[in-house]
């Protein structure tokens, strides 16, 4: 027997199939996605570290009609609904929050993304010669393919801070007049035994050293010129020195970090892709930042926090585990509040919903052996929904509750978002986790869901623009009507 229409009308409604976003949406909402991300392209080229995206962000919401959150608390002000408020954490974290309608105490609607990417950190005394060069010793942040990073232009940005305080920002590889660094590699004809070794000890992370100049300090006093000794590092510390006024001790205090210099593009003949670094996580930190500056007078209050430290653990004062996000939740309740008590921000947090955003990884035709086809995300196909994380039978993630899980569900499909699920890799792959289950720890319901990613953690990651733009269109709905 043949089914007839009714039946085949039932199957696909009963059936759930993953389909490309592109076969979805009208052409209108294309001009939309390829505008949206040139907004994002620029962001990412001003954004290269957590310093500078927080700079970044803070300046675009400064633009949008926030307020310092720090000023209205120490005049005493009462924060009312529909104000806008920011606070910064240490230049490296941001919160962000439009107070809403209902009284925190009630809940918020969290979107939580981080702002560090994986990178090369200058050691704190990095300046040594070998065989007539200068080069400077560095640490990885983050995970890291070694490899990957060696023989491309790398740009020097961060900031040193003098004993008195002085704060000295540097960029250097970013102007095109500027000159870049780079981490050598071994020439083919050489390198039988290092392509012998496996590829993780192919290049060794105390072998990732930048190299940063070659020539000899010239004296003006002839009498002089045979007692100055490291000639190349002399050169190279006094031009510091002229340039920036910073000697060597200030090494000690500064956070110089290494990325690649070259900016973000789009990718292919349809250009419908990005490649850029450090999309992980700021494709999340714009798209979420885009929709909460599109959120007005919500009913209950918005909050997008940027953290620092997620990629090694999220540690430490500015990563999502420190007590930062807690404090500055209670002293939101405080200000909007004439009775605030311990119990208020408990029950705050106990009654909020929560976004984790952060990036997947994508199915990748050159190495489609490590996903589970079934429960993979695929470029374009929309936002991913990823219920847990973790590893090794679920070793270390927050595990969605499926109530939650079913009202994201409910708010894409009533917004008519692009979205698919996606896990991060087949069973016992691998795996890896995010800020979900810090969130979680404070009693918050919390799901992962954010951008999938081609060459995640590598210098040039690459996303689809279908995606990104979903990604904003589902914060922006949570952040109002989660
Ligand atoms: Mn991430
Ligand atoms: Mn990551």
């Amino acid at each position: 027997m043949v089914a007839g229409n009714n039946e085949i009308s039932r199957f696909k409604k009963i059936k759930y199939e993953r389909k490309n976003g592109w076969e979805l949406i009208s052409s209108e909402e294309t001009e939309k996605i390829f505008s949206f991300c040139e907004g994002y392209k620029k962001f990412m080229d001003l954004a290269k570290t957590e310093r500078e995206a927080t700079r970044e962000i803070v300046s675009i919401v400064e633009k949008g009609g926030f307020r310092l959150l720090d000023d209205i608390i120490k005049k005493g002000e009462k924060l009312n609904p529909g104000d806008k408020v920011y606070t910064v954490n240490r230049e490296k974290a941001v919160l962000l929050a439009v107070i809403g309608e209902e009284p925190i105490e009630k809940g918020i609607n969290l979107v939580a993304s981080h702002i560090d990417a994986p990178r090369i950190d200058i050691k704190q005394n990095p300046l040594y010669e070998d065989s007539d060069m200068l080069l400077m010793k560095t640490h990885y942040y983050g995970g890291i393919k070694k490899y990957q990073w060696t023989s491309i232009p790398l740009a020097l940005h961060g900031v040193v801070i003098k004993s008195d305080m002085q704060r000295i920002n540097v960029t250097i590889g970013e102007d095109e007049s500027d000159p870049v660094f780079s981490i050598t590699d071994l020439l083919p004809h050489l390198a039988g035994e290092q392509m012998d070794k496996k590829m993780s000890e192919g290049i060794t992370g105390e072998g990732l050293n930048i190299l940063s100049g070659s020539i000899l300090y010239r004296s003006s006093e002839d009498s002089q010129k045979d007692e100055i000794k490291d000639k190349i590092r002399v050169n190279i510390l006094d031009i510091l020195n002229k340039k920036y006024g910073i000697e060597e001790e200030d090494f000690v205090s500064a956070e110089l970090e290494i990325v690649p210099a070259f900016k973000a593009k789009d990718i292919g003949f349809d250009m419908s892709m990005i490649g850029a670094y450090a999309q992980d996580d700021r494709v999340c930190a714009y798209t979420s930042l885009k929709a909460i500056l599109d959120v007005k007078n919500p009913k209950r209050t918005a909050i997008c926090f940027f953290a620092d430290k997620e990629e090694v653990g999220s540690m430490g004062n500015t990563g999502m585990q420190s007590r930062f996000f807690e404090d500055i939740l209670a002293e939101m309740c405080r200000a909007s509040s004439s009775d605030y008590s311990d119990i208020t921000i408990r029950r705050a947090l106990s009654s909020s919903k929560a976004l984790s955003a952060d990036v997947s990884a994508l199915v990748d035709p050159n190495y489609e052996g490590v996903h589970d086809k079934n429960n993979a995300p695929y470029i374009n196909n929309g936002v991913v929904l990823t219920k847990y994380t973790g590893s090794r039978g679920k070793a270390g993630t927050s595990d969605a509750n499926a109530e939650f899980v079913a009202e994201v569900r409910r708010l894409l499909n009533n917004a008519g978002i692009v979205w698919q699920t996606g896990e991060l890799g087949k069973v016992d792959q691998g795996g890896g986790g995010t800020v979900a289950q810090f969130i979680a720890n404070l009693g918050v319901d919390v799901i992962d869901c954010g951008v999938g990613l081609l060459s995640m953690h590598s210098p040039f990651e690459i996303s689809g623009k279908l995606d990104v733009y979903m990604a904003y269109r589902l914060y922006n709905v949570f952040l109002i009507e989660g």
